[in-house]
């Protein structure tokens, strides 16, 4: 049976357990407002693929490494490829995952996760999402053919730690509860069996759609949200099923309230979501610190994020954060602080 979100289920970490994260940085190109600012000046100087040197706002140099740099006008075949490709063949063969984007608001985190757009945009530009898709659907054909699968699909957003429903806006306010068959789950959640990458983009598209809805009707922006896609595959054996999940967030802008002016429910949303994107660093930490031998505590119920993330973070899951970032000397310090982040999760 299923237990409420407060039951006491936290198990501490198994002793050396190495997390399986993979952290990359990525500069989006600079856009036309920061052409006509700072002219094509940018605010970093690649060295190789793994590290480049960062400008801060005092034009002090940092250098960072990552387990892989994608500069400006990166394919998004390549980021697909070296960052989710790997954990979508894990989710296939019964681990599960989960795809991360990180960045202020207009660092690209939306177009490299959906693209341009959704359903609708040519190949080259596709983003994580339906490349995911494909790449789900692609692997589970090559699996035995006397097993039965299925993929379903739901999408929930978090808004000042209330999950909602994107798959049906009438539905607010679900809790997370766990149980010995499903795990972490979102009680009430719609699920949606979804047969080939067409039908997923569909039903893709239609979250989409209404997270916009939603939106308007709430008054807030879609970068205050974290956006939640879960991938629940399950496979009939004989006696049981097995089940993993591959999650991909959307979260929302790490950008820091405005120093001034910032008051009323504007500075509510920025202290919650400072509180869930600290949370979310804590329990990376917390699993990369693993490796220290002791048996440490990981913080999930910090937060809905870390908790609706908690099996597909840490234990033998992979991970991939991607910490999108603008090249201009404008957004410096929130890129440098998006950087900072990804560097603690290493
Ligand atoms: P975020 O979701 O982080 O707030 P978006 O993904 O919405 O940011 O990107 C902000 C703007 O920059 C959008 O207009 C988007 O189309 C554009 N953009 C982002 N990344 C790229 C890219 N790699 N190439 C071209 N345009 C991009
Ligand atoms: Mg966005």
């Amino acid at each position: 049976a299923a237990t409420a979100l407060d039951g006491d289920m936290d198990a501490p970490r198994q002793r050396g357990q190495m997390p399986n994260i993979r952290v990359c940085a990525l500069f989006r190109p600079l856009n036309s407002k920061e052409k006509s600012d700072h002219g094509d000046t940018i605010s970093l100087r690649g060295i190789d693929s793994e590290s480049f040197v960062f400008k801060d706002e005092k034009e002090e140099e940092l250098e960072f490494r990552f387990d892989r740099v994608f500069y400006q006008g990166s394919e998004q075949a390549d980021i697909y490829e070296f960052l989710a490709l790997p954990i979508v063949k894990g989710v296939v063969n019964g681990v599960n995952g989960a795809i991360i984007t990180y960045g202020q608001t207009g660092a690209g985190k939306t177009y490299n996760m959906e693209g341009p757009s959704i359903g609708d945009c040519d190949e080259k530009q596709k983003g994580l999402l339906p490349r995911v898709v494909d790449g789900l659907f692609n692997y589970i054909q090559l699996l035995d053919e006397i097993t039965m699968y299925t993929i379903k699909l739901s999408m929930v957003e978090i808004y000042m730690e209330r999950v909602r429903d994107l798959l049906d806006l009438s539905k607010d306010n679900l809790q997370i509860k766990e149980s010995k068959a499903q795990g972490i789950f979102v009680s009430g959640a719609t699920e949606i069996s979804i047969s080939d990458s067409a039908e997923a983009l569909r039903s893709l598209s239609s979250g989409i759609a209404n997270r916009a809805v939603g939106e308007t009707h709430m008054n807030m922006a879609s970068s205050r949200s974290h956006c939640i896609y879960i991938f629940l595959i399950e496979q009939e054996l004989k006696k049981e099923k097995r089940s993993r999940k591959l999650i991909l967030v959307d979260l929302a802008g790490s950008e820091k309230a405005e120093k001034t002016g910032a008051e009323g429910r504007v500075l509510e949303e920025a202290k919650t979501i400072n509180k869930s994107l600290s949370a979310l660093g804590n329990v990376i930490n917390a699993l990369t610190c693993g490796s220290t031998g002791r048996a440490n505590h990981i913080p999930y119920r910090d937060s809905k994020l870390t908790r609706i993330l908690q099996d597909a973070l840490g234990g033998n899951s992979q991970t991939a954060l991607l910490c999108c970032c603008s090249p201009s000397p404008s957004n410096a310090s929130e890129s440098l602080s998006t950087l900072r982040f990804g560097a603690r999760a290493k």
